[in-house]
């Protein structure tokens, strides 16, 4: 049996992360991973979805020319082949600045195979090679799955894995489940020609927990695309079609499914749940958020989307880079996670960053809520895109900001200045004394703040200005 210091399994986002802190530290480690490289990230999930996405809005922008008293754009044409070998293109491109930061240790340190753990210091390939580490990292990932009810039905079936392998698509596909992946890659779909029936179990788009936001949302989507919420009860093979049986009994022809109703923790193949004693449903076990080690077996670290929690990219390299630093020390250091922030790339986007108005309500925390609707604001008027809810939270007494919740024209940056403030503790006249330029979607941030400010202050600065005290 070969020895090794660290073994780290799984060479995605939080794997190689993880691999660069134990390289600053030992050359004695090995990487282990069977799939194809290039992240999960780069190859079939951020990038190519946002590809996709960018390629669908600028199409459907045309649609609004004539409002500028620009025509032609009835001769756009879709070609829908060639949009997904662009997609390709650039997600090649994207996959081979992944492996190029790659090329000095591949040959070195990294095993083209998949491995299962055979006891709490030991491993095998699938060729049956064994090795003994004193740590292990595992950063397995997660994986597109099918519900039982498509069970036979697999032929059908397109996931964020296959999707941008395709050559061409049909005509009508149905996007099952309507969380991130599903509104995002749905709607650009839709934008882009294919006919779509997005299904859902419950009235929610994108997971949004305001219940306000999430209605209005609810409603500017179906208005935009076909959606359902009511489920997938049955299917039926029809003339090499699917025939669709929903939870309100409607009934529809579909050429393919895509899945984006969840992913499954890639933790059956590893063999790790048989040496854990505590353990959840899902044979994950505690996971020390600060130091990422698995609590009842201190050498052994998860980190990345196998964690099950807030699965996405910056939280993957972050949680991946704790586990490494670790790894290759005796004591372990414990690091403050950044401030939530999750994006989805819908037009309009839809994002949230620190807590959501549901945590606060149920930690019973005394907070006031400021509000702003995109319509009618300023910048969303030229942009032509007078759509969207800003909610944001701060705490009664203090006044800082908690949280924020929207739906609305560029809101991916406005989640990041939000995001950015939470974490810098400032209170809601504190943001109010920053710089807003004028004509921006920010304004329509500041009048949200303001709401909150008159909420929360009887007698506010209402200059906005930092007074000078000699
Ligand atoms: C369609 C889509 C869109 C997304 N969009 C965004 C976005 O816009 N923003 C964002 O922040 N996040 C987004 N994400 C999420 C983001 O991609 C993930 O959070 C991130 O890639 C997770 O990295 P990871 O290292 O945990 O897993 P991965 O990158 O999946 O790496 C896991 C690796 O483990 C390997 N492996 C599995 N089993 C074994 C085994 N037994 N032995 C050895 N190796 C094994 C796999 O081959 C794989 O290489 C998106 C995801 C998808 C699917």
């Amino acid at each position: 049996m070969k020895k090794i210091k660290v073994a780290i399994i799984g060479a995605g986002s939080a794997g190689l992360s993880a691999r660069r802190e134990v390289a600053k530290v030992t050359e004695d480690y090995l990487v282990f991973d069977g799939g194809i490289l290039g992240t999960t990230c780069a190859r079939v999930g951020c990038m190519p979805s946002k590809v996709l996405i960018q390629a669908g809005e600028d199409v459907y922008k045309t649609t609004k020319f004539h409002d500028f008293g620009v025509y032609g754009q009835e001769h756009i044409k879709v070609n829908l082949p060639e949009v997904l070998t662009h997609v390709r293109k650039l997600r090649d491109r994207f996959v081979r600045a992944v492996e190029g930061g790659m090329k000095s240790w591949v040959d070195t340190h990294l095993i083209r195979e998949h491995v299962e753990l055979t006891g709490l210091y030991s491993l095998k390939t699938h060729s049956g090679e064994e090795y003994e580490f004193e740590k292990v990292i595992i950063t397995t990932g997660t994986s597109p799955y099918a519900p039982e009810v498509l069970k036979g039905f697999e032929s059908y079936l397109y996931s964020s894995d296959t999707i941008f392998e395709q050559v061409d698509l049909p005509e009508k596909i149905a996007v099952l489940g309507l969380g991130v992946i599903g509104i995002e890659l749905g709607q650009a779909l839709h934008r882009l020609g294919v006919n779509i029936l997005g299904i859902n179990r419950r009235r929610s788009i994108s997971g949004i927990l305001n219940p306000e936001i999430n209605e209005y949302a609810c409603k500017y989507f179906e208005k935009e695309m076909n959606l359902n919420f009511s489920g997938l009860s049955s299917v039926k093979e029809v003339d090499e079609r699917l025939e669709l049986t929903l939870g309100d009994g409607s009934k529809h022809t579909v050429d393919k499914i895509l899945l984006s109703n969840g992913r499954k923790l890639n933790l059956d193949k590893i063999n790790l749940s048989p040496l854990l004693h505590i353990k959840d449903k899902r044979g994950l076990p505690p996971i020390n958020l600060e130091t990422f080690q698995i609590e009842e077996h201190h050498h052994m670290f998860i980190a990345g989307d196998l964690t099950g929690d807030k699965q996405l990219l910056h939280e993957a390299s972050d949680e991946g880079k704790i586990a490494g630093h670790n790894a290759v020390r005796s004591k372990p250091d414990r690091f403050k996670t950044r401030t939530p922030i999750g994006i989805t790339f819908s037009d309009p986007n839809i994002a949230f960053c620190g807590q959501y108005y549901k945590q606060l309500i149920e930690e019973k925390v005394d907070f006031q809520v400021g509000q702003v609707t995109f319509e009618g604001q300023g910048r969303s008027i030229i942009k032509l895109k007078e759509v969207g809810l800003l909610h944001i939270y701060a705490d009664t007494k203090t006044g800082k900001i908690l949280g924020a919740e929207m739906m609305g024209p560029d809101n991916e940056h406005l989640a990041h200045l939000l995001a950015w403030c939470i974490q810098m503790n400032l209170t809601v006249n504190e943001v109010l004394e920053m710089p807003f330029y004028h004509p921006v979607v920010e304004e329509g941030m500041r009048t949200a703040l303001r709401d909150l400010r008159h909420k929360l202050d009887p007698e506010p600065n209402v200059l906005e200005l930092r007074m000078i005290n000699d």
